[in-house]
């Protein structure tokens, strides 16, 4: 699979828009592109697109196909990447040069795109675990912009804040945005519909920086909570936030993603 020959068993061109301002491009688990894609996000913002996460890259042509679906002729001017895992980045590289869009990421995040490295990314150890197929290799990409925790930034006249929570990844972070009014947290693979723990058996995953982070994401009155797999909601989202919040505060592990739920 790849961007050229891309295998595709998606033969149509797909339509889900959540509402005015958001529309989900790509995603595994709803059908509608690769089977090792995260749940892609499409922001319309001031005349340009902003996607959150770019999928695992073998099939970036159909997301773009279901972009031009949801919100037919809108560029993209922005890619705002969660982590370094796979099926949220590897899509980077080739969304960048397909659209000209620029490639945003954690600072902690740069180094593994950059490089394509398997170790800091996890590919080598999720390839072993059966996660990824053993011919699978994460495309380097040209990072145009890096943020750090608390940094607001505006892309296509929405406004972002970073916000770090290590626990899933070390350098996990959300996206907390103003669009249309709303209050929206993209909340990668920290935390899930339900509260529920992006807790994975893998390097830099753990108990402690969740315990260390979580209570970041109190108080921020989210309503719509998009994360980067499994069901997403338009309103009360701050609820799923504090489910997570108070499992990190029980003295046993709570609920976490893989707990029979198939993600891949
Ligand atoms: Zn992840």
């Amino acid at each position: 699979m790849g961007l050229t020959g891309e295998t595709n068993r998606y033969t149509v061109d797909n339509l889900m828009r959540v509402c005015d301002s958001l529309a989900v491009v790509g995603s595994m688990q709803f059908g509608i592109s690769g089977p090792l894609d995260c749940h892609v996000y499409a922001v319309r913002g001031r005349e340009a697109a902003v996607l959150i996460d770019s999928g695992s890259g073998t099939h970036t042509v159909q997301l773009l196909r279901n972009l031009g679906r949801d919100f037919p002729g809108l560029p993209v001017s922005a890619l705002l990447i969660t982590h370094c895992h796979a099926d949220h980045c590897g899509g980077a590289a080739g969304l960048r040069t397909k659209t000209g869009c620029r490639v945003l990421t954690p600072l902690s995040t740069r180094a593994a795109l950059e490089t394509g490295d398997e170790e800091m990314s996890g590919l080598r150890v999720a390839r072993e675990q059966g996660v990824y197929p053993p011919d699978f290799r994460l495309q380097p990409c040209q990072v145009d912009m890096t943020v750090e925790d608390g940094q607001k930034f505006s892309e296509a006249g929405v406004e972002f804040t970073a916000i770090h929570v290590r626990g899933h990844s070390r350098d996990a972070h959300c996206y907390l945005a103003r669009a249309g009014g709303r209050t929206w947290l993209f909340s990668g693979d920290v935390v899930f519909y339900g509260g529920v723990l992006g807790l994975i058996n893998a390097d830099g995953s753990g108990m402690e920086g969740y315990r260390a982070d979580i209570d970041k994401l109190a108080g921020l009155g989210v309503e719509g909570l998009f994360p980067g797999h499994g069901l997403f909601t338009l309103c009360g989202g701050q609820r799923h936030l504090d489910a997570a919040i108070a499992q990190c505060r029980q003295g046993f592990i709570g609920r976490q993603i893989g707990q029979g739920d198939l993600i891949f």
